[in-house]
């Protein structure tokens, strides 16, 4: 049964053993007003888009009223932060529930920033309004992009302040994921050291993201397998896009293979594997370059809690681990190898390729060149728009491109087609969301609108996407903060 929304609760999680979450009700907004609003996933997910913008929807968004069926939850978590273990929890997130969407999926529908719960550890559980803006638009960017992601339906300032450094408009963004089941659940779970439980989580997980599994014998190594395989094409992704997420704690990581939680994240210019702009990451841990290495690290640690499930003996239970995720090392490097072959255009596989690739992305570096750029000028042609144009070690790299793209006997349009396909012509260039952002907490939404707009189909390679494609002065150093 729908309600005056369109909204259709079918809750699941609260149905897992009372551990597993906490009761929380979103605080009062005195006064809230509509910020940004998700049309079209709106529609996607058969949501009456008149209701929702209306006063009884925007109470609705703001977390005054609960829409029908909603067991508003935080839910419990641990996690490494940084590689230290923490007991964290939602701390200013909670659950209205699960919609049934009209393809037939299953999405949380969450309030980020909506008051204080029981794992807010004294934090006061509000977000500022430029962060969710920023959420709003990164996610969406990264949908854009075809990278698997939550999603943003709204953001609504609450009319109470937020207390930072300075002091913020409060706002509340409406998330919607797959699920918020994250490899810090699993730790939760694990350390607890209810093997009951935990296996309930695993089942319940299993059911929910991948039910292929329930059947199969071993199915808690296969669900291991299966999430480092998500986890293994959604790395990939962020690698070929240049996208730093910034914070890659294990609460961070969904078992879903979504990307979550949009925190300090950014995409890189200047392309070079030792990029950082998260200012609380002074170790780099989260370093472009990392981020394989540490999605392994996470899965390690998401392995460890289902040891007791593999076998009761611990030791063949570590081996079992042990074999499995000595295999997501091929799993990133053949999704990654193959996203670089659609990014120069090779529809078939040689075995130089690897060798091709890196040495373009040594050039990159050397030459300081711009990550989407230097893609974007190969597939439009406009060598001289590199840097590195007019070096020989560039026309001798040019050559062997030019000799493979010769050999796998394709037309120079299937080519242009293919690397289209492959080669954002834009994506959200750091000063461009500053810009966004800088606007709209002024009250001014037309800026963002239009970067939303011109992010919508980044592979489109239209007239309007052209002047947002310049990167930022690289002697401008960009810092990115939690909110
Ligand atoms: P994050 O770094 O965004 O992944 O957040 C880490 C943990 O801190 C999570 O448990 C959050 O719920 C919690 N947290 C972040 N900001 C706040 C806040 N303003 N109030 C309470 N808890 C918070
Ligand atoms: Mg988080
Ligand atoms: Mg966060």
């Amino acid at each position: 049964m729908k309600d005056q929304f369109g909204w259709q609760f079918d809750n699941s999680y609260v149905r897992l053993p009372e551990v597993f979450f906490a009761n929380a009700l979103p605080e009062e907004a005195p006064e809230p007003e509509l910020i940004a609003f998700n049309h079209e996933l709106a529609q996607s997910l058969g949501l009456d888009v008149q209701a929702l913008e209306n006063v009884e929807g925007l109470e609705m968004l703001a977390g005054n009223r609960m829409p029908e069926g909603a067991e508003p939850i935080a839910q419990a978590y641990t996690g490494h932060q940084f590689g230290n273990f923490t007991m964290l929890g939602d701390g200013r997130a909670i659950l209205l529930g699960e919609h049934l969407t009209p393809d037939g999926r299953r999405v949380d529908i969450q309030l980020k920033g909506s008051g204080p719960t029981p794992f807010s550890r004294g934090g006061d559980g509000r977000a500022g309004l430029g962060p969710m803006l920023r959420e709003f638009i990164m996610s969406e960017a990264m949908h854009g992009l075809g990278i698997p992601t939550t999603r943003s339906l709204a953001v609504v300032t609450t009319g109470s302040p937020v207390f930072r450094e300075e002091t913020l408009e409060g706002a509340v963004l409406t998330r919607v994921a797959s699920s918020h089941i994250r490899v810090g659940t699993f730790q939760y779970a694990a350390a607890r050291q209810v093997v009951e439980d935990l296996c309930t989580l695993a089942d319940y997980t299993i059911e929910r993201h991948y039910p292929d599994l329930a059947l199969v014998t071993d199915k808690y190594v296969a669900l291991l397998e299966s999430v480092m395989e998500r986890q293994a094409y959604l790395i990939a992704k962020w690698q070929l896009n240049g996208f730093i997420h910034g914070v890659m704690n294990t609460d961070n990581m969904a078992i879903s293979g979504e990307t979550i939680d949009y925190g300090p994240c950014a995409f890189m210019d200047t392309y070079d594997p030792a990029t950082v702009f998260s200012s609380i990451d002074r170790q780099a841990r989260y370093a472009y370059g990392n981020q394989p290495g540490i999605a392994e690290w996470n899965l390690a640690r998401f392995a460890e809690t289902l040891l007791p499930l593999f076998n009761d003996d611990k030791e063949k239970a570590v081996d079992i681990a042990q074999q499995s995720l000595a295999k997501f090392g091929k799993l990133f490097h053949d999704h990654w190898l193959a996203g670089m072959r659609g990014k120069l255009g090779l529809f078939d596989a040689e075995e130089l390729d690897v060798k091709l690739v890196k040495d373009l992305l040594q050039l990159m570096k050397v030459n300081e060149s711009d990550y989407t750029n230097t893609f974007r000028a190969l597939t439009l042609g406009q060598l001289d728009e590199l840097p590195m144009s007019n070096t020989p070690e560039f026309m001798e790299w040019k050559s062997r491109w030019d000799a493979r793209l010769t050999r796998q006997g394709k037309s120079m349009d299937d080519v242009l087609a293919f690397m289209k396909k492959n080669n954002p012509n834009i994506i959200p260039r750091n000063h461009r969301v500053e810009e966004a952002l800088d606007a709209a907490v002024k009250g001014d939404m037309t800026v963002m609108e239009k970067l939303l707009d011109v992010l919508k189909d980044p592979y489109a390679y239209t007239l309007e996407q052209k002047s947002f494609i310049a990167p930022a002065d690289p002697e401008i150093p960009y810092n990115t903060y939690c909110g």
